[in-house]
């Protein structure tokens, strides 16, 4: 039998990969599982979204893995006579990077792994495929076998983190069900390298072809992904055989001019677990939500749940905290995934309306209102919100700063160094002052946050340039939780002791 351990993640996947560095940071005691030999080295996902870039920038040697992703220069949606409807460029956000980044998954997987290979709190089980689990009282006994069928390994935990995706084996041994929101749809993916010499424009393209929808995404330095929705009656094998594959590139590329890395029909779904927690059983990525493939969000959906969970999972396992606040992450997560999938199929009905304005000649501003176009194309104006709500947070008659993310930008401190937000905070509630805190705290207070590792910061010792930041700091004192979300800003009604008490008390720490 293996040792008992804090923390089982079965799956080691990008999402596993991502929960076993935040984890890392707390000093768990952790066990990987995967059925795999190694990590898998195709690419699969291919974009990540400003917050999650910002979230990997805390890992260390984050530099390996930027210099090798890249952001398109435009997000575009053109007719398929190569006529644009609507260029949006690609500019960074108050999370310090650009909302569409581009990477190969490899890249990725290979950089979350090495930067965890060593650590003394994760043990490594590859080859070992989860085939049963058990719970007695509060203990968690897994058992996996190796792909020869001639080992088989016990472990014990207390929580058990479904990172074995889609077809999640923990999930339909749950009994959990999930919800159908309605899109199921084969596309063919083909993943190329392109030969030297060779180039091709470096943007992330929707294609509004009534024929067929399509999108062309520069990947990274030589690679680009065509992404093809197959029509009814279509055989996938004679779809991504290469003699289709070279007439359907034929508009860009000769075969020639390229290698095809990847050729696979994949099925996108659109559905959500009914169920993301039980008892000490929590579902995440693609074993929680499938997400269609329009705005690109399955991956940092999934990176979102790791974020939302990690924190509070060391509260109760390293600070002792009641774990009813564990009931937070599906409430937390679940209605702003429903929202992501919601604006994914919005954003494929669009592009299936454009494609049909354009067959039957419709002039476009009557197809479809721009505000429309605007918001479904997640543009500046894109509307969907990745606050907390409903949740963890204060909230003020006075201002809705709560729930939401802190900007990104750096400090400087008093012997003029400069210093990220970011890295003051340091995965543990914060608490940003306008000056000694003890002005504001009883010490009550200051004992409760001493223990859970609060940072402390007076913003008097900083110089900074962020309005957005001067803004918020100019109501009051901010109370940070451990994801960087902003838990609660005092107001002329509520003091930092009294957000402090509700706070305390949603943690059953009073
Ligand atoms: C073609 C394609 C294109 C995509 N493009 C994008 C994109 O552009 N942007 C985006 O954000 N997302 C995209 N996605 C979705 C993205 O790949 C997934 O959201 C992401 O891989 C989910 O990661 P995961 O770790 O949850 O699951 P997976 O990557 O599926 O990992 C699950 C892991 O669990 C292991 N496992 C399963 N069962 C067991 C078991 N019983 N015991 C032990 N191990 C087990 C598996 O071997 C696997 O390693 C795409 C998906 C596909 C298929």
């Amino acid at each position: 039998m293996q040792s008992n351990f804090d923390i089982v993640i079965v799956g080691f996947g990008p999402v596993g990969q991502f929960a076993a560095n935040v984890l890392n940071q707390y000093n768990l005691k952790i066990a990987v599982i995967e059925k795999s030999q190694d990590i898998y080295l195709k690419p699969r996902a291919n974009n990540l979204d400003d917050e999650i870039m910002r979230r990997i920038s805390r890992f260390n040697d984050f530099k390996k893995f930027k210099n090798k992703a890249s952001a398109p220069k435009f997000i575009e949606f053109n007719f398929p006579n190569g006529k644009n409807i609507q260029r949006n460029s690609v500019k960074k956000t108050s999370n310090g990077f650009s909302p569409v980044n581009m990477f190969y998954q490899p890249e990725l997987e290979t950089f979350l792994y090495q930067n965890i290979y060593f650590s003394k709190n994760i043990d490594f089980y590859f080859d070992n495929e989860l085939i049963d689990f058990k719970k007695k009282s509060k203990e968690l006994t897994l058992t996996t076998s190796s792909s020869d069928k001639k080992t088989n390994k016990i472990f014990k935990t207390n929580y058990l983190l479904a990172c074995d995706g889609a077809e999640s084996f923990i999930r339909n041994n749950l009994g959990i069900t999930q919800l159908d929101l309605q899109y199921n749809k084969d596309w063919l993916i083909i993943d190329i390298e392109l030969n030297r010499g060779v180039s091709l424009d470096k943007v992330a393209r929707q294609i509004c072809d009534p024929d067929r929808p399509m999108a062309f995404l520069y990947t990274s330095k030589t690679k680009h992904r065509f992404e093809l929705q197959l029509l009814a009656g279509e055989d996938p094998d004679e779809m991504k055989s290469k003699d289709t594959i070279s007439k359907l590139l034929s508009k860009w590329l000769k075969p020639s001019q390229y290698s095809i890395e990847r050729r696979e029909v994949c099925k996108f779904k659109a559905e959500k677990a009914n169920l993301w927690k039980m008892g000490q059983i929590f579902l995440l990525g693609d074993a929680a939500h499938q997400i269609p493939p329009y705005a690109g969000q399955g991956l940092s959906s999934g990176i979102r749940d790791v974020v939302n969970l990690c924190w509070k999972l060391n509260l109760v396992i390293n600070h002792s905290l009641n774990d009813s606040m564990l009931e937070s992450y599906q409430i937390e997560r679940e209605l702003h995934l429903e929202e992501t999938i919601k604006s994914s199929i919005a954003l494929g009905k669009l592009i299936d309306s454009l494609g049909m304005a354009y067959r039957k000649k419709i002039p476009l501003a009557d197809a479809v209102a721009p505000e429309a176009r605007e918001q479904a194309f997640g543009g500046s104006k894109s509307n969907l919100s990745k606050d907390i709500n409903p949740g963890i947070y204060f909230n003020s008659l006075e201002h809705n700063y709560a729930g939401k993310l802190l900007p990104k930008f750096k400090l400087k401190n008093k012997l003029d160094k400069e210093v990220d937000l970011d890295d003051l905070l340091k995965g543990n509630f914060a608490i940003i002052s306008d000056g000694d805190i003890k002005k504001y705290l009883n010490e009550k207070s200051i004992k409760i946050f001493k223990k859970l590792n609060t940072s402390l910061i007076n913003i008097h010792e900083y110089s900074f340039k962020n309005a957005e930041f001067r803004e918020i700091v100019k109501s009051g004192n901010i109370i940070v939780r451990p994801d960087l979300f902003i838990y609660g800003v005092t107001d002329s009604e509520n003091n930092l002791n009294e957000i402090s008490n509700q706070l305390f008390d949603t943690l059953s720490l009073n």
